[in-house]
């Protein structure tokens, strides 16, 4: 990438949109003030996820009258991940912001961000201090699943911090070049590296529609996050597996010992059906648990695209 120092750098701001039509005007119009305010050499790239709203025709209309809002546009939706990947695929800029469309991820912080890059760290964190306007079930299973992942995975993810925050053009390559299916962006940042600080802001509630995620595709997301970026739930089913053992080898002498001693005798049913069912339980959560691991296998060996574009801009 030429960064060379008698241009200004490029700001880029990449968006996933799965069917914004209610809150796009909102949002343009507060990022490109901010944007504006920094400088005149910025670019948006929209990535429509398979909308089935008026979200694409509404971006052709806004890249015809400002070039610097572009778009591309996948058949069918991806999923927000996949999404940003795209994203970070086609934006040129020397900084790169992934930002939501909802105005969830304030743009007034964009300005820090830059200032931040501008002193030379290379990725710039929007930690989350407060979260007003997300039901109690959103913050206390994000709350819960942050602490949790940034306890087990391999790569320390920030606690409390969305794909909101500031890339240099030389992490942006950095993720373009891992080829893993399963992005877990949040992750895929942390693996990077690099100078990193910090900035905090409180979460506003959504701006305009309705949030895309429900439950199964929050626990979806959830056990790609763990499962990518840990082994740890191979290690339990191991570490579980041989302590019950040790616990049955001394149970056993116990039991030869005591039938020496005072003969045999037959009742023993409850302990042995506990003894039976709990082992079960064990065996299918331990298989299960491999099962996760071999799905994640199975998808990256089949190497499909990330994602398929049916639409661009220039
Ligand atoms: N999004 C997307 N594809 C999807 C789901 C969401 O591109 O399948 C986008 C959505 O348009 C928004 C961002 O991802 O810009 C965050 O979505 P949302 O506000 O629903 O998530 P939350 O704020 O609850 O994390
Ligand atoms: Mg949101």
């Amino acid at each position: 990438m030429d960064t060379t120092l008698n241009r200004t750098p490029l700001l880029s701001l990449v968006t996933p949109m799965y069917n914004e039509e209610q809150g796009m005007e909102a949002f343009f119009r507060s990022t490109v003030s901010v944007l504006e305010t920094i400088t005149d050499r910025w670019e948006i790239i929209c990535v429509d996820d398979g909308s089935r709203d008026a979200t694409l025709p509404m971006l052709r209309h806004r890249h015809a009258e400002e070039p610097r809002i572009r778009y591309l546009s996948l058949s069918r939706n991806f999923g927000k991940e996949a999404a940003l990947t795209a994203g970070l695929d086609y934006a040129a800029g020397d900084a790169v912001i992934p930002i939501d469309a909802d105005l969830q991820d304030p743009p007034e912080l964009i300005a820090m961000m830059v200032q931040e890059w501008r002193k030379g760290f290379k990725v710039v964190l929007a930690t989350r201090r407060r979260r007003t306007g997300e039901g109690w079930f959103k913050r206390l299973s994000a709350k819960g699943f942050y602490r949790l992942i940034s306890r087990v995975a391999t790569v320390p993810i920030p606690e409390n911090t969305g794909d909101f925050r500031l890339l240099d053009r030389q992490v942006v390559e950095v993720i373009r070049r891992l080829p893993e299916r399963t992005r877990f962006m949040k992750g895929l940042f942390a693996w990077a590296g690099f100078s990193t600080t910090r900035l905090y802001y409180d979460r506003p509630a959504r701006a305009a529609g309705a949030a895309k995620y429900n439950l199964q595709a929050m626990w979806r997301h959830a056990k790609d996050g763990i499962f990518s970026f840990t082994t740890l739930p191979l290690r339990i089913s191991a570490y579980l597996g041989a302590i019950i053992s040790m616990g049955a080898i001394a149970y056993a002498g116990y039991i030869i010992l005591r039938t020496l001693v005072r003969g045999a005798d037959l009742p023993g049913y409850a302990s042995l059906i506990t003894a039976v069912l709990f082992m079960g339980g064990i065996q299918l959560v331990s298989l299960g648990i491999i099962g996760e691991y071999i799905g994640r296998i199975y998808r990256e060996t089949k190497q499909r695209p990330i994602y398929v574009l049916k639409e661009q801009s220039l």
